[in-house]
C-alpha cells in the first residue's frame, strides 16, 4: 500500500504554502478526477492538500470595467454554477457546456478549478502499461499508432496528440473568462490561451501553472447588451461522453450584421481552440450559411488528420455552421 499525507488547509495562502513545502504534493477538489489516477497509478502524490472546504464558493457580479461580469469561486460545484440564475440567464453557453459534461453525480462533486485542471481521457495516459510522453515523458505515443479517433487534429504535436477534455473550458475560451490564480509571488490573473500550454517539449505539463499554484475562480466578462451564446457538443452517446467535436460561440448582431462573434472549438486540440480566423472573416458580415463555411474551411486548412480523425473537419464545419444559423435565428 501506498502512504501519503492528507492536510486540510484553513485558508488559500495556507494551501499554497501546503504544496511549496511539500514535493509531490497535489491539491484536490472534488476529486473526480484525481481520485480515479490514484487508483489507476497515474498520479501517486506524497500528500493531497484539500482545498475543496476554502470559502471560494461563491458567484457574485462585478464591475469588468465595461459592464457587469460574474466572477465564480473554484469551489463552485459544476452542478450549482449551471443552475446559478445569473448563468442561466445571460451565460447559456456556460449552463449547456456544464450540463453537457459528465453525469449529474458527478457535476454535484465537481468543482470549477478541478475541472479547467482535470487531465486528458487519452486512454494511453489512463493505462499506465502502455508508452505515453504526457504520464512518462519519452516513453513514447502510443496514441499515434493506436486507438486514435479522439487525437488532436488542431495544434498537434507528435510527441502528445490529446486532447483536452474540459467542456467548461471551451465555453470559458468563448466568454473570454480570466483565471485567477494564488501563487508564491501573489495573485494573477490568465486567459484560457495563456493557462492551457502547448505539448512542445514537456507534454507531461498542461498548463503553465507552477504546482504551488492553486486556482482560486474565474472571472468572465459581461459578454454585452443583447448577445446570444450557446454551446453544441457531438458525441457518441447523448450523455456520460466526452466530445467528439464542440463548438461554443458567443455572437451579438447588429444591423443584420456581426458586431462580435467568439468561437471555440472543443475536442480538436490540447486545449480550447479558439476558431480566430472564423471571428476575423465573420466580422461585419451577415450570418450566411457560404459565408460561413468559407471561413471554417480556411481555419481548417491548419487541421492535421489520419484516417482516425479525418471526420472531424467535417463534423466541425457542419456543427460550427448549424450552431452560427442557428443562434442568428434566434435574434430574429
Ligand atoms: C465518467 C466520467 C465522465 C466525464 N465526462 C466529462 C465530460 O463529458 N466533460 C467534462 O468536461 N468533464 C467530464 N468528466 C470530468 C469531470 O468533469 C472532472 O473529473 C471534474 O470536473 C474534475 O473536477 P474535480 O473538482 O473533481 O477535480 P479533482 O479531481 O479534485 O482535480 C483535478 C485536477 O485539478 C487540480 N485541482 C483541483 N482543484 C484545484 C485548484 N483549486 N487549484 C489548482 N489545482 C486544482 C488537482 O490537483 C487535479 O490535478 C468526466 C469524468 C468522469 C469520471
Amino acid at each position: 500500500m501506498r502512504t501519503m499525507e492528507y492536510h486540510r488547509p484553513a485558508t488559500p495562502a495556507e494551501a499554497v504554502a501546503a504544496v511549496a513545502e511539500h514535493p509531490g504534493a497535489r491539491f484536490l477538489g472534488g476529486g473526480t478526477n484525481l481520485v480515479d489516477h490514484l487508483k489507476l497509478g497515474v498520479a501517486a502524490p506524497s500528500m493531497l492538500v484539500d482545498v475543496s472546504r476554502l470559502p471560494l464558493d461563491q458567484v457574485e457580479r462585478y464591475d469588468d470595467g465595461d459592464g457587469v461580469g460574474l466572477r465564480v469561486g473554484t469551489n463552485v460545484r459544476n452542478s450549482d454554477l449551471a443552475a446559478h440564475p445569473l448563468v442561466r440567464a445571460d451565460y447559456p453557453v456556460l449552463a449547456r457546456a456544464l450540463l453537457s459534461g459528465a453525469s449529474g453525480q458527478i457535476r454535484n462533486q465537481a468543482t470549477t478549478g478541478g475541472n479547467l485542471l482535470q487531465r486528458t481521457r487519452c486512454v494511453y495516459f489512463q493505462d499506465v502499461t502502455t508508452p505515453c510522453n504526457k504520464r512518462q515523458p519519452g516513453s513514447g505515443c502510443s496514441a499515434l499508432e493506436g486507438y486514435g479517433r479522439y487525437n488532436a487534429v488542431m495544434g498537434a504535436d507528435p510527441a502528445c496528440v490529446a486532447t483536452h477534455p474540459s467542456d467548461l473550458a471551451v465555453a470559458l475560451a468563448a466568454l473570454d473568462a480570466q483565471v485567477m490564480v494564488l501563487g508564491s509571488g501573489g495573485e494573477r490573473r490568465l486567459g484560457l490561451d495563456e493557462l492551457y500550454r502547448p505539448p512542445g517539449e514537456d507534454p507531461s505539463r498542461d498548463t503553465t501553472l507552477a504546482p504551488d499554484d492553486l486556482v482560486l475562480g474565474v472571472e468572465i466578462p459581461s459578454t454585452g447588451a443583447g448577445a446570444l451564446s450557446t454551446y453544441r457538443k457531438v458525441r457518441d452517446r447523448a450523455s456520460y461522453a466526452f466530445a467528439l467535436v464542440s463548438v461554443a460561440v458567443v455572437l451579438r448582431l447588429s444591423g443584420g450584421v456581426v458586431a462580435d462573434v467568439r468561437i471555440a472549438w472543443g475536442g480538436v486540440a490540447h486545449r480550447p481552440w479558439r476558431a480566430r480566423s472564423v471571428e476575423r472573416a465573420l466580422a461585419g458580415r451577415a450570418v450566411e450559411e457560404e459565408t460561413i463555411v468559407a471561413a471554417i474551411d480556411e481555419e481548417l486548412e491548419a487541421a492535421e488528420t489520419t484516417e482516425q480523425t479525418a471526420y472531424k473537419v467535417p463534423l466541425l464545419r457542419r456543427a460550427t455552421t448549424h450552431t452560427l444559423l442557428k443562434l442568428a435565428e434566434e435574434d430574429r
